[in-house]
Protein backbone atom coordinates (compact mmCIF):
# COMPACT_ATOMS: atom_id res chain seq x y z
CA UNK A 1 0.00 0.00 0.00
CA UNK A 2 1.52 3.30 -1.19
CA UNK A 3 1.63 6.32 1.24
CA UNK A 4 -1.00 9.15 0.70
CA UNK A 5 -0.18 11.93 -1.14
CA UNK A 6 -1.36 15.25 0.09
CA UNK A 7 -2.13 17.82 -2.08
CA UNK A 8 0.58 20.50 -0.10
CA UNK A 9 2.69 19.30 2.17
CA UNK A 10 2.99 22.37 4.37
CA UNK A 11 5.28 20.33 7.20
CA UNK A 12 8.00 18.97 5.28
CA UNK A 13 8.27 22.23 3.24
CA UNK A 14 8.99 23.98 6.32
CA UNK A 15 10.93 21.37 7.71
CA UNK A 16 13.63 21.63 4.84
CA UNK A 17 14.32 24.52 7.05
CA UNK A 18 13.95 23.58 10.82
CA UNK A 19 17.68 24.55 11.95
CA UNK A 20 17.39 27.87 10.32
CA UNK A 21 14.04 28.44 11.19
CA UNK A 22 14.90 28.18 14.92
CA UNK A 23 17.79 30.26 14.76
CA UNK A 24 15.83 33.27 13.48
CA UNK A 25 13.42 32.78 15.98
CA UNK A 26 16.28 32.70 18.96
CA UNK A 27 17.70 35.91 16.93
CA UNK A 28 14.55 37.48 17.56
CA UNK A 29 13.85 36.39 20.85
CA UNK A 30 17.65 37.40 21.90
CA UNK A 31 17.39 40.77 19.57
CA UNK A 32 14.63 42.06 22.67
CA UNK A 33 13.36 44.03 19.49
CA UNK A 34 9.54 42.83 18.64
CA UNK A 35 7.64 45.06 15.73
CA UNK A 36 9.25 46.40 12.41
CA UNK A 37 13.08 46.99 13.06
CA UNK A 38 15.96 45.63 11.29
CA UNK A 39 14.65 42.00 10.49
CA UNK A 40 11.97 43.81 8.65
CA UNK A 41 13.41 46.17 6.51
CA UNK A 42 16.29 43.51 5.86
CA UNK A 43 13.73 41.35 4.47
CA UNK A 44 12.08 44.27 2.65
CA UNK A 45 15.20 45.08 0.96
CA UNK A 46 15.63 41.31 -0.16
CA UNK A 47 12.62 41.24 -1.49
CA UNK A 48 12.31 44.35 -3.44
CA UNK A 49 15.84 42.99 -4.96
CA UNK A 50 14.08 39.68 -5.15
CA UNK A 51 11.14 41.62 -7.34
CA UNK A 52 13.16 43.77 -8.94
CA UNK A 53 11.62 46.61 -7.79
CA UNK A 54 12.89 49.60 -6.15
CA UNK A 55 10.44 49.42 -2.88
CA UNK A 56 8.84 47.14 -0.73
CA UNK A 57 6.83 48.13 2.14
CA UNK A 58 5.60 44.79 4.69
CA UNK A 59 2.30 44.54 5.73
CA UNK A 60 0.24 41.87 7.75
CA UNK A 61 -1.64 40.15 4.86
CA UNK A 62 -2.05 39.83 1.36
CA UNK A 63 -5.43 41.13 1.19
CA UNK A 64 -4.19 44.19 3.47
CA UNK A 65 -1.13 44.97 0.76
CA UNK A 66 -3.62 45.18 -2.28
CA UNK A 67 -6.23 47.30 0.28
CA UNK A 68 -3.47 49.92 1.29
CA UNK A 69 -2.41 50.13 -2.27
CA UNK A 70 -6.35 51.32 -3.14
CA UNK A 71 -6.55 53.64 -0.12
CA UNK A 72 -2.55 55.05 -1.09
CA UNK A 73 -4.25 55.76 -4.19
CA UNK A 74 -7.15 57.47 -3.52
CA UNK A 75 -9.16 55.16 -5.39
CA UNK A 76 -12.39 55.03 -2.79
CA UNK A 77 -16.27 55.53 -3.02
CA UNK A 78 -17.94 56.25 -6.74
CA UNK A 79 -14.72 54.73 -8.69
CA UNK A 80 -14.53 51.32 -10.39
CA UNK A 81 -12.02 48.79 -10.46
CA UNK A 82 -11.36 45.89 -13.02
CA UNK A 83 -10.94 42.46 -11.67
CA UNK A 84 -11.01 39.29 -12.91
CA UNK A 85 -14.65 37.63 -12.72
CA UNK A 86 -12.38 34.03 -11.63
CA UNK A 87 -9.93 34.73 -8.61
CA UNK A 88 -9.50 34.41 -4.73
CA UNK A 89 -12.21 36.86 -3.76
CA UNK A 90 -9.64 38.88 -1.47
CA UNK A 91 -9.06 40.58 -5.08
CA UNK A 92 -12.66 41.95 -4.68
CA UNK A 93 -12.23 42.52 -1.11
CA UNK A 94 -9.37 45.00 -1.05
CA UNK A 95 -11.64 47.11 -3.99
CA UNK A 96 -14.78 46.80 -1.43
CA UNK A 97 -12.51 47.61 1.54
CA UNK A 98 -12.04 51.61 0.45
CA UNK A 99 -15.37 51.85 -0.78
CA UNK A 100 -14.93 51.35 -4.42
CA UNK A 101 -16.92 49.10 -6.54
CA UNK A 102 -15.55 45.80 -8.32
CA UNK A 103 -16.08 45.19 -11.81
CA UNK A 104 -15.56 41.79 -12.71
CA UNK A 105 -14.02 41.13 -15.81
CA UNK A 106 -14.11 37.51 -17.94
CA UNK A 107 -10.53 35.54 -18.33
CA UNK A 108 -9.29 33.95 -21.52
CA UNK A 109 -10.50 30.58 -21.26
CA UNK A 110 -7.24 29.51 -22.21
CA UNK A 111 -4.74 31.01 -19.81
CA UNK A 112 -7.83 31.82 -16.65
CA UNK A 113 -6.03 34.97 -16.75
CA UNK A 114 -8.05 38.30 -17.27
CA UNK A 115 -8.71 39.17 -21.01
CA UNK A 116 -7.40 42.81 -21.85
CA UNK A 117 -9.62 42.61 -24.88
CA UNK A 118 -13.09 42.11 -22.31
CA UNK A 119 -11.02 44.49 -19.89
CA UNK A 120 -11.29 47.38 -22.55
CA UNK A 121 -15.37 46.73 -23.07
CA UNK A 122 -15.74 47.43 -19.28
CA UNK A 123 -14.16 50.68 -18.81
CA UNK A 124 -16.19 53.57 -17.99
CA UNK A 125 -16.15 56.95 -16.96
CA UNK A 126 -16.00 56.07 -13.35
CA UNK A 127 -13.38 53.31 -14.18
CA UNK A 128 -9.90 54.38 -11.92
CA UNK A 129 -7.99 50.63 -12.18
CA UNK A 130 -6.86 47.44 -12.88
CA UNK A 131 -6.06 44.61 -10.42
CA UNK A 132 -4.89 42.20 -12.54
CA UNK A 133 -4.36 38.83 -10.79
CA UNK A 134 -1.43 36.07 -11.60
CA UNK A 135 -3.88 33.14 -11.20
CA UNK A 136 -2.35 30.02 -10.39
CA UNK A 137 1.43 31.50 -11.09
CA UNK A 138 1.12 32.19 -14.14
CA UNK A 139 1.56 36.16 -14.96
CA UNK A 140 -1.01 38.04 -16.55
CA UNK A 141 -0.84 39.85 -19.63
CA UNK A 142 0.40 42.96 -18.62
CA UNK A 143 1.78 44.25 -21.97
CA UNK A 144 -1.46 44.45 -23.00
CA UNK A 145 -3.19 45.72 -19.73
CA UNK A 146 -0.46 48.48 -19.17
CA UNK A 147 -1.15 49.99 -22.63
CA UNK A 148 -4.78 49.79 -22.46
CA UNK A 149 -4.47 51.60 -18.72
CA UNK A 150 -2.09 54.26 -20.43
CA UNK A 151 -4.59 54.99 -22.93
CA UNK A 152 -7.57 55.26 -20.62
CA UNK A 153 -5.75 57.13 -17.56
CA UNK A 154 -6.03 54.18 -15.31
CA UNK A 155 -3.59 53.12 -12.45
CA UNK A 156 -2.83 49.35 -12.82
CA UNK A 157 -1.93 47.15 -10.21
CA UNK A 158 -1.04 43.32 -9.70
CA UNK A 159 -2.26 40.91 -6.87
CA UNK A 160 0.85 38.68 -7.08
CA UNK A 161 -0.19 36.72 -4.17
CA UNK A 162 0.37 33.69 -6.51
CA UNK A 163 3.12 35.05 -8.39
CA UNK A 164 6.26 35.22 -6.07
CA UNK A 165 8.86 34.99 -8.98
CA UNK A 166 6.33 34.62 -11.68
CA UNK A 167 8.20 36.74 -15.10
CA UNK A 168 5.91 38.41 -17.95
CA UNK A 169 8.71 38.90 -21.26
CA UNK A 170 11.14 38.21 -18.96
CA UNK A 171 10.14 40.70 -15.70
CA UNK A 172 9.62 39.72 -12.57
CA UNK A 173 5.78 39.85 -10.86
CA UNK A 174 5.62 42.78 -8.65
CA UNK A 175 7.38 45.40 -11.79
CA UNK A 176 4.98 44.74 -14.11
CA UNK A 177 2.93 48.23 -12.93
CA UNK A 178 1.88 50.62 -10.33
CA UNK A 179 2.24 48.59 -7.60
CA UNK A 180 1.76 45.06 -6.46
CA UNK A 181 0.49 43.18 -3.17
CA UNK A 182 1.81 39.84 -2.51
CA UNK A 183 0.87 37.67 0.52
CA UNK A 184 2.79 35.23 2.69
CA UNK A 185 0.33 33.03 3.53
CA UNK A 186 1.76 30.01 4.24
CA UNK A 187 0.54 27.81 1.40
CA UNK A 188 2.06 30.06 -0.66
CA UNK A 189 5.49 29.79 -3.48
CA UNK A 190 6.91 32.14 -0.41
CA UNK A 191 5.09 31.50 3.06
CA UNK A 192 5.45 32.38 6.46
CA UNK A 193 4.92 30.27 9.42
CA UNK A 194 1.56 32.63 9.74
CA UNK A 195 0.30 35.31 8.02
CA UNK A 196 2.40 38.23 6.55
CA UNK A 197 2.30 40.57 3.59
CA UNK A 198 3.61 42.97 1.18
CA UNK A 199 3.59 45.81 -1.42
CA UNK A 200 6.42 46.35 -3.99
CA UNK A 201 6.38 49.29 -6.23
CA UNK A 202 8.76 51.75 -8.51
CA UNK A 203 6.96 54.27 -6.57
CA UNK A 204 8.25 56.13 -4.14
CA UNK A 205 5.93 58.18 -3.28
CA UNK A 206 3.31 55.45 -3.33
CA UNK A 207 5.66 53.36 -1.12
CA UNK A 208 5.96 55.67 1.63
CA UNK A 209 2.00 56.32 1.78
CA UNK A 210 1.81 52.43 2.07
CA UNK A 211 4.13 52.61 5.17
CA UNK A 212 2.85 55.52 6.86
CA UNK A 213 -0.87 54.05 6.49
CA UNK A 214 -0.07 50.90 7.83
CA UNK A 215 1.26 52.01 10.92
CA UNK A 216 -1.08 54.43 12.40
CA UNK A 217 -1.01 56.73 9.96
CA UNK A 218 2.77 57.85 11.68
CA UNK A 219 6.55 58.08 10.38
CA UNK A 220 7.26 59.27 13.68
CA UNK A 221 5.74 57.93 16.83
CA UNK A 222 3.13 59.46 18.34
CA UNK A 223 2.95 62.28 15.40
CA UNK A 224 -0.39 61.30 12.77
CA UNK A 225 -0.55 62.57 9.07
CA UNK A 226 -3.58 60.61 8.65
CA UNK A 227 -5.99 57.49 9.98
CA UNK A 228 -3.95 54.78 9.25
CA UNK A 229 -4.54 51.32 10.25
CA UNK A 230 -2.10 48.82 12.09
CA UNK A 231 -1.19 46.62 9.21
CA UNK A 232 2.63 45.35 9.75
CA UNK A 233 4.79 42.30 9.09
CA UNK A 234 5.50 40.55 11.88
CA UNK A 235 9.04 40.73 12.97
CA UNK A 236 9.40 37.25 13.48
CA UNK A 237 7.53 35.96 10.50
CA UNK A 238 10.25 38.86 8.34
CA UNK A 239 13.06 36.32 9.84
CA UNK A 240 11.63 33.40 8.70
CA UNK A 241 11.09 34.70 5.27
CA UNK A 242 14.48 35.96 5.20
CA UNK A 243 15.29 32.42 5.86
CA UNK A 244 13.03 30.79 3.25
CA UNK A 245 13.78 33.75 0.34
CA UNK A 246 16.84 32.10 -1.00
CA UNK A 247 15.47 28.95 -2.04
CA UNK A 248 12.21 30.21 -3.66
CA UNK A 249 13.73 30.30 -7.17
CA UNK A 250 15.03 26.58 -6.17
CA UNK A 251 11.32 25.68 -4.76
CA UNK A 252 9.97 27.06 -7.98
CA UNK A 253 11.87 25.62 -10.37
CA UNK A 254 10.86 22.12 -8.90
CA UNK A 255 7.67 23.10 -9.67
CA UNK A 256 8.23 23.64 -13.00
CA UNK A 257 9.47 20.46 -13.41
CA UNK A 258 6.55 18.91 -11.94
CA UNK A 259 4.59 21.01 -14.23
CA UNK A 260 6.12 19.81 -16.99
CA UNK A 261 5.79 15.92 -16.31
CA UNK A 262 1.86 16.67 -15.94
CA UNK A 263 1.50 17.72 -18.43
CA UNK A 264 3.65 15.13 -20.87
CA UNK A 265 1.69 12.51 -18.14
CA UNK A 266 -1.96 13.74 -18.89
CA UNK A 267 -1.19 15.06 -22.54
CA UNK A 268 -3.50 12.00 -23.82
CA UNK A 269 -6.31 13.02 -21.03
CA UNK A 270 -9.61 14.57 -21.52
CA UNK A 271 -8.59 17.44 -19.61
CA UNK A 272 -8.04 21.23 -20.14
CA UNK A 273 -4.25 21.62 -19.39
CA UNK A 274 -2.79 24.50 -18.62
CA UNK A 275 -1.92 26.72 -21.49
CA UNK A 276 1.24 28.84 -20.80
CA UNK A 277 2.09 31.59 -23.51
CA UNK A 278 5.56 32.20 -24.99
CA UNK A 279 6.02 35.14 -23.02
CA UNK A 280 4.91 34.06 -19.61
CA UNK A 281 7.34 32.36 -17.08
CA UNK A 282 4.46 30.31 -14.59
CA UNK A 283 5.53 29.75 -11.02
CA UNK A 284 2.66 27.04 -10.60
CA UNK A 285 1.60 27.94 -7.53
CA UNK A 286 -0.92 25.67 -8.22
CA UNK A 287 -1.13 22.94 -11.39
CA UNK A 288 -4.95 23.21 -12.36
CA UNK A 289 -6.83 20.99 -15.02
CA UNK A 290 -10.29 21.35 -16.07
CA UNK A 291 -12.08 18.53 -15.82
CA UNK A 292 -16.01 18.29 -17.29
CA UNK A 293 -16.75 15.24 -15.03
CA UNK A 294 -14.51 17.33 -12.28
CA UNK A 295 -16.14 15.32 -9.24
CA UNK A 296 -15.97 12.01 -10.44
CA UNK A 297 -11.95 12.51 -11.03
CA UNK A 298 -11.81 14.44 -7.46
CA UNK A 299 -13.49 10.92 -6.31
CA UNK A 300 -10.94 8.81 -8.18
CA UNK A 301 -7.66 10.74 -6.68
CA UNK A 302 -9.54 10.02 -3.05
CA UNK A 303 -10.07 6.79 -3.54
CA UNK A 304 -5.97 6.37 -4.21
CA UNK A 305 -4.90 8.71 -1.51
CA UNK A 306 -4.33 11.73 -3.67
CA UNK A 307 -4.92 15.55 -2.12
CA UNK A 308 -6.74 17.59 -4.39
CA UNK A 309 -8.52 21.20 -4.63
CA UNK A 310 -10.85 23.12 -6.42
CA UNK A 311 -9.74 26.82 -7.26
CA UNK A 312 -12.12 28.19 -6.61
CA UNK A 313 -15.72 26.49 -6.30
CA UNK A 314 -17.94 29.54 -6.25
CA UNK A 315 -17.22 32.73 -7.93
CA UNK A 316 -17.31 35.93 -5.89
CA UNK A 317 -20.22 37.57 -8.10
CA UNK A 318 -22.28 34.22 -6.83
CA UNK A 319 -20.93 34.29 -3.06
CA UNK A 320 -23.73 35.78 -0.50
CA UNK A 321 -20.52 38.66 0.33
CA UNK A 322 -21.47 40.21 -3.49
CA UNK A 323 -25.36 39.59 -3.93
CA UNK A 324 -25.92 43.30 -3.53
CA UNK A 325 -23.90 43.88 -6.50
CA UNK A 326 -26.78 41.92 -8.07
CA UNK A 327 -24.76 40.30 -10.69
CA UNK A 328 -27.10 36.86 -11.62
CA UNK A 329 -25.64 33.38 -12.23
CA UNK A 330 -25.04 33.41 -16.08
CA UNK A 331 -23.63 36.29 -16.39
CA UNK A 332 -20.04 35.63 -16.27
CA UNK A 333 -20.21 32.08 -18.04
CA UNK A 334 -16.19 31.63 -18.20
CA UNK A 335 -15.88 31.90 -14.23
CA UNK A 336 -18.79 30.16 -13.89
CA UNK A 337 -17.56 26.73 -16.29
CA UNK A 338 -14.47 27.08 -13.86
CA UNK A 339 -15.87 26.84 -11.03
CA UNK A 340 -17.71 23.91 -12.11
CA UNK A 341 -14.52 22.26 -14.01
CA UNK A 342 -11.10 22.94 -12.27
CA UNK A 343 -9.44 20.82 -10.59
CA UNK A 344 -5.98 21.27 -8.66
CA UNK A 345 -3.50 18.74 -8.23
CA UNK A 346 -0.82 18.28 -6.14
CA UNK A 347 2.16 20.44 -5.98
CA UNK A 348 4.76 22.11 -4.38
CA UNK A 349 8.45 21.97 -3.65
CA UNK A 350 8.62 18.67 -1.61
CA UNK A 351 6.25 16.41 -4.14
CA UNK A 352 8.43 13.81 -5.49
CA UNK A 353 8.43 12.75 -8.85
CA UNK A 354 7.44 9.33 -8.10
CA UNK A 355 4.54 10.97 -6.49
CA UNK A 356 3.85 13.20 -9.61
CA UNK A 357 4.14 9.53 -11.80
CA UNK A 358 1.67 7.87 -9.12
CA UNK A 359 -1.03 11.32 -9.84
CA UNK A 360 -0.20 10.95 -13.32
CA UNK A 361 -0.99 6.68 -13.44
CA UNK A 362 -4.01 7.18 -11.40
CA UNK A 363 -5.37 9.72 -13.70
CA UNK A 364 -4.86 7.81 -16.87
CA UNK A 365 -6.19 5.13 -15.27
CA UNK A 366 -9.62 6.70 -14.76
CA UNK A 367 -9.86 8.08 -18.23
CA UNK A 368 -8.94 4.44 -19.26
CA UNK A 369 -6.05 5.98 -21.06
CA UNK A 370 -3.04 2.95 -21.39
CA UNK A 371 -0.17 3.06 -19.66
C1 LIG B 1 -3.88 34.39 -0.91
C2 LIG B 1 -4.44 35.41 -1.84
C3 LIG B 1 -4.76 36.70 -1.40
C4 LIG B 1 -4.81 37.10 0.05
O1 LIG B 1 -3.68 36.91 0.79
P1 LIG B 1 -3.80 36.81 2.40
O2 LIG B 1 -2.40 36.91 2.85
O3 LIG B 1 -4.44 35.51 2.71
O4 LIG B 1 -4.62 37.97 2.86
C5 LIG B 1 -5.15 37.64 -2.33
N1 LIG B 1 -5.26 37.31 -3.64
C6 LIG B 1 -4.99 36.06 -4.09
C7 LIG B 1 -5.13 35.80 -5.55
C8 LIG B 1 -4.59 35.07 -3.21
O5 LIG B 1 -4.33 33.84 -3.68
Amino acid sequence: MSSPIPFLDLKAINQRHRDALLQACERVIDSGWYVLGGEVSAFEAAFAQYCETPHCVGVANGLDALTLILLADGIGPGDEVLVPSNTYIATWLAVSAVGATPVPVEPDPLTYNIDPVAAAAAITSRTKAILAVHLYGQPADMQALAALAQAHGLRLYEDAAQGHGARCHGRRAGSLSDAAGFSFYPGKNLGALGDGGAVVTRDAALADRVRVLANYGSHIKYHNLVRGVNSRLDTLQAALLMTKLPSLDADNAHRHTVAQRYLDGLAACPLQLPHTPAWAESVWHVFVVGAPQRDALAAALKAADIGSLIHYPIPPHLQPAYADLGIPAGALPIAERMAQQVLSLPMGPTLSLQEVDRVIAVIRQHFGVGA
